[in-house]
């Protein structure tokens, strides 16, 4: 039987490759590869695609997806519109997909590099993948567990113009606030970029236990820190580990390291999502082998099944009840919970207009919620443990080899869905456990309509 889905799919495979053999095709070959790849008779890409995609198709695949499965598929709009005014897309993906129910969340996004299109096209294909064969039951097991979101390309006006930076000229992992110092493509500013706001507002206002940030092109999958002063992580075991298992599906030339002992840099994405949120963060970078052309075909046709293997395994790492941290109770049905923090980070120390050598400080405010939809009123909720790594970058310069843990309760409220909140209360919560908390005063009070 011919699915109406994947007839689709492959009636503009062949008509990408009429436009091709025509000449037609506006087909450009990104800066790091070589030609685009002719039209194949076989694609082995979930969406039977065989060259790369446009913007517009990007945006249409995520469009069809989001109409086409919408239990399994939402679309979402990160808040920051890019310098030259264009939308980021992206789209969650998960069993029930509209309940907001406090699964574990896997963040994997593409292009912060606007010339590394295969890091786009490995994303998105990923996430085709997961919905179209969300029955196998590897798939409809983990999509059961836990919530994916998937931006495929983060840097849109970089990629538009296939170039690395955005269109202030600023590589935008350099952007991140957390030891930023101004190098020359570092922009202005810590978080000058509404690209690099984006991910600190996507990271911000989900508990994600893992993020996957997808580049090209080396063959190593890094983890924090980007620095060798700051020493290692807190958690580099855990981070190790979840690098290998993905460097390891990538093939045995990969390798698993801190991203400070590939080249040293600052301000990228991983360590400040790990030092802010202690989500499992790393970079994932593929390459084919030295000596291998770099087309479509090496780069995304002849690595895609080993990127689902990979991507697989930080889907099972954030579904890992041992790699999150739960908590569990009972609320009135219909009742909003958050969790919420927030606390100063800081910048390395460089130049200050005044003249003085001092870092410079941000906020990062993490604030998730919850609907208590189940009728009886519990809920099981995955969050990333209180317990937040100190980082190197201090008030008063970089103080590296951390061992400690920021102890910051996480605030959490119960609130009606208008937003008056019933009850605050303080929850301490580490890695693999699971704390109770008792909401009665806010189950007491939820229906009276004498409390305000
Ligand atoms: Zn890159």
């Amino acid at each position: 039987m011919i699915d109406a889905h994947l007839f689709r799919w492959k009636s503009r495979l062949l008509t990408a490759g009429a436009a091709l053999a025509v000449g037609l095709g506006a087909v450009v070959a990104p800066a790091t590869g070589a030609a685009a790849a002719p039209a194949t008779a076989e694609s082995t890409l979930p969406s039977g695609n065989s060259a790369y995609r446009t913007l517009a198709d990007y945006e249409s695949d995520m469009a069809d997806l989001a109409a086409r499965y919408p239990d399994l598929v939402k679309p979402i709009t990160l808040p920051y519109r890019t310098t030259s005014g264009r939308a980021v897309h992206g789209i969650e993906i998960s069993k029930d997909v509209r309940a907001n129910d406090g699964k574990p969340v896997f963040v994997d996004v593409g292009m912060h590099h606007g010339n590394e299109w295969p890091s786009g096209e490995l994303t998105m294909e990923f996430a085709i993948d997961l919905v179209t064969n969300a029955r196998e039951p590897r798939i409809a097991s983990l999509l059961e567990r836990a919530r994916v979101v998937v931006v495929p390309v983060v840097n849109v006006d970089g990629f538009v113009r296939n170039r690395r930076q955005t269109d202030t000229n600023t590589d935008m992992n350099r952007n991140y606030g957390l030891g930023w110092l101004p190098l020359s493509s570092a922009g202005t500013a810590p978080w000058s970029e509404p690209e690099s706001r984006n991910i600190a507002w996507l990271l911000s206002t989900r508990q994600a236990t893992v993020f996957n940030t997808q580049h090209t092109c080396i063959q190593v999958v890094l983890y924090p820190p980007l620095q060798l002063a700051a020493g290692p992580a807190q958690d580099a075991s855990r981070l190790h580990r979840l690098a290998s298992a993905v460097a390891a599906q990538y093939g045995p030339t990969y390798r698993a390291l801190p991203s400070a002992e590939d080249y040293e840099t600052t301000g990228e994405a991983i360590d400040w999502a790990y030092y802010a949120t202690r989500g499992l963060s790393i970079t994932s970078e593929t390459c084919p082998n030295p000596g291998v052309a770099r087309t479509f075909e090496t780069q995304v046709l002849d690595t895609y099944a080993a990127h689902r293997s990979a991507m697989l395994e930080a889907l099972e790492t954030t579904a890992d009840p041992r790699e999150h941290a739960v908590i569990e109770g009972k609320a009135p049905k219909g009742a909003v919970l958050r969790i919420t923090k927030s606390f100063d980070m800081y910048t390395s120390p460089y130049a200050q207009p005044d003249g003085g050598v001092r870092p410079t400080s941000f906020t990062t405010t993490l604030s998730s919620d919850l609907d208590v939809v189940r009728p009886n009123g519990t809920f099981h909720w995955a969050v990333n443990p209180s317990y937040r790594p100190v980082a190197a970058y201090q008030a008063d310069g970089v103080r590296g080899n951390q061992t400690g843990f920021h102890t910051e309760p996480w605030i959490l409220t119960c609130e009606r869905p208008d937003g008056t909140v019933l009850q605050a209360t303080r929850v301490n919560v580490d890695l693999g456990e699971q704390v109770r908390v008792d909401l009665s005063p806010c189950k007491r009070n939820f229906h009276r309509k004498d409390v305000r």
